[in-house]
């Protein structure tokens, strides 16, 4: 089925209900859903545009762009999202690999996407501000408001999202009408969202999380969104009491409890947080819970698979952990030699279930490498399963660090290092050795009490839990570490600054 059909369904019922809550004052209804995404689907076929043609758009967010987003799955377009970061070699390469047929950028950078547009022959230019106007506004103002959503079938491509690409080139992950539809009713399912629910949305919409996770559920049950264009912990406070629920990247957490207005008081309405897009840290997570009361959902999920594991909505939420494998999927871990790990020993998590994308875009070869022979797609993160079924994410495959010939995941290191007094937070990476292949290194953000906190220190710490060949040989001690729009540490940019 067509997943904007799907999602319509859904809403059905709710027609004259608000979809969005702008924080510029605006209400947008369901039925104002329908019609503009008739509009938007209307003039993008006008334009030519034919079934599998791809539109893509890197723009400020607005309730617009998430119209232009729905308005492709109704006609069988591909939507194509790209992150606001990406510059211009960037950008050029996804033009040229996508060959889209619809390009619609911010105001401000028309300039450069028309050179680009041209190069790469993209015949349509168009521009969207956070406002929702521009170009594009104008030119579809007089598209009809009626349009018949396209029959697609499960397995017809629905949208391209660009993986983030820490090692190589991005690939470009198909995921079609069967994986949305699938995923969302898998979420709504099993964290129980309602038409009566208030989501606090301030994630980016270039990316699953924002897109997918956080708009497909609400869609699919009829509820409302607060729509925050960039995630600001006070507007985010006063909105708290207007709200049932919030998704978040971990840093939002942090943020929001850097805040001394943000109290148990002040959450008494939500009732359910969720985390996602990289690892909760545990101090993080009890923080969060002493302070609100509230027991962070933490899930892990990725572009080519949707929503993979979730902590349960009833049981015990464990921190550190992602919980289990949502209904319909499929989870092993692959240990050595490709045999199921045993019982808390590491390897890679693979899957299998409706959730996981067709392949990568123009990349058949890339495409087998990445699955099983019996089909399970080799996601690329280490994981661990308990004796209760709870799986924890331990490192990605990329990550490991090999130094002397032995496997080192630094997501163990970091968690030691983690626990020392006087540390915020730490990445552990590998970096060139003569002697070892590679050395652990760890860099280190100190927090207030952590001035005096020595390399040796960190370094003895490490020695009196772990192996000798997981001890880092240096220890370097940063102001921040960088992150990317979805708050993942860019050890790659770390690698470069140490080495
Ligand atoms: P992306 O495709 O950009 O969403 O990135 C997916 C990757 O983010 C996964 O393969 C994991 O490495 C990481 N990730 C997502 N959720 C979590 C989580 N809860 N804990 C740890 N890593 C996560």
């Amino acid at each position: 089925m067509n997943s904007y059909s799907a999602f319509s369904l859904g809403f059905a019922s709710r027609m004259t209900d608000p979809f969005l809550v702008d924080e510029n004052g605006g209400t947008l209804t369901y039925a104002d859903v329908e019609c503009e995404t008739a509009r938007y689907s209307n003039f993008l076929t006008g334009l030519g545009l034919r079934r599998g043609d791809s539109v893509t758009m890197q723009v400020d967010k607005s309730p617009q762009a998430i119209f232009i987003y729905l308005a492709c799955l109704r006609a069988g377009l591909c939507y194509l999202p790209l992150n606001s970061a990406y510059q211009q070699s960037e950008i050029s390469y996804f033009l040229n690999d996508a060959q889209p047929g619809v390009a619609i950028c911010s105001p401000a950078a028309e300039p450069l996407f028309m050179c680009l547009c041209t190069e790469a022959k993209v015949p349509h230019l168009f521009t969207l501000d956070e406002n929702g106007l521009g170009s594009f506004a104008d030119a579809s103002a007089n598209a009809p408001k009626q349009f018949v959503t396209v029959e697609s079938a499960a397995n017809d491509l629905a949208v391209i999202i660009y993986t983030s690409g820490t090692t190589g080139r991005s690939k470009g992950a198909m995921v079609t009408h069967g994986n949305l539809v699938s995923n969302a009713q898998v979420l709504c399912d099993a964290w129980r969202i309602t038409s009566n629910d208030v989501l606090i949305h301030a994630l980016p919409i270039f990316h699953i999380h924002g897109l997918f996770v956080a708009l497909n559920t609400i869609l699919l049950s009829g509820a409302t969104l607060m729509f925050h264009r960039k995630f600001d912990p006070k507007a985010i406070i006063r909105d708290l009491p207007h709200a049932t629920m919030l998704m978040g990247v971990p840093t939002f957490y942090t943020r929001l409890l850097a805040e001394s207005t943000f109290t148990k008081e002040a959450c008494g309405h939500i009732r359910l947080f969720v985390s996602g897009s990289a690892p909760l840290l545990i101090d993080t997570f009890n923080e969060f819970k002493e302070r609100t009361g509230h027991t962070i959902l933490e899930r892990y999920g990725m572009s080519e698979a949707g929503m993979i594991c979730s902590n349960p909505f009833d049981g015990e939420r464990r921190g550190g952990t992602v919980g289990f494998p949502l209904p319909g999927v499929d989870l092993r871990i692959e240990g050595e030699g490709l045999k199921a790990a045993s019982i808390g020993d590491p390897g890679v998590i693979v899957i299998k279930g409706a959730n996981v994308f067709s392949g990568y875009w123009r990349m058949p070869e890339k495409t087998n490498e990445e699955f099983t022979d019996d089909g399970f797609f080799k996601t690329g993160d280490i994981g661990v399963i308990d004796r209760d079924g709870y799986v924890s994410i331990v490192g990605r495959a990329k990550d490991l660090i090999i130094s002397g010939g032995f496997n080192v995941y630094p997501k163990e290191i970091e968690l030691v290092i983690d626990a020392l007094d006087g540390v915020a937070e730490s990445a552990v990476i590998g970096l060139p050795h003569p002697d070892f292949g590679e050395a652990v290194t760890a860099v280190i953000v100190r927090n207030i009490s952590g001035a005096m906190l020595t390399e040796s220190a960190v370094i003895a710490k490490v020695k009196s839990e772990l192996a000798n060949f997981k001890v880092p040989k240096r220890v370097h001690f940063v102001d921040a570490l960088p992150r990317n729009t979805m708050g993942k540490v860019q050890k790659n940019l770390l690698r470069t600054q140490f080495n």
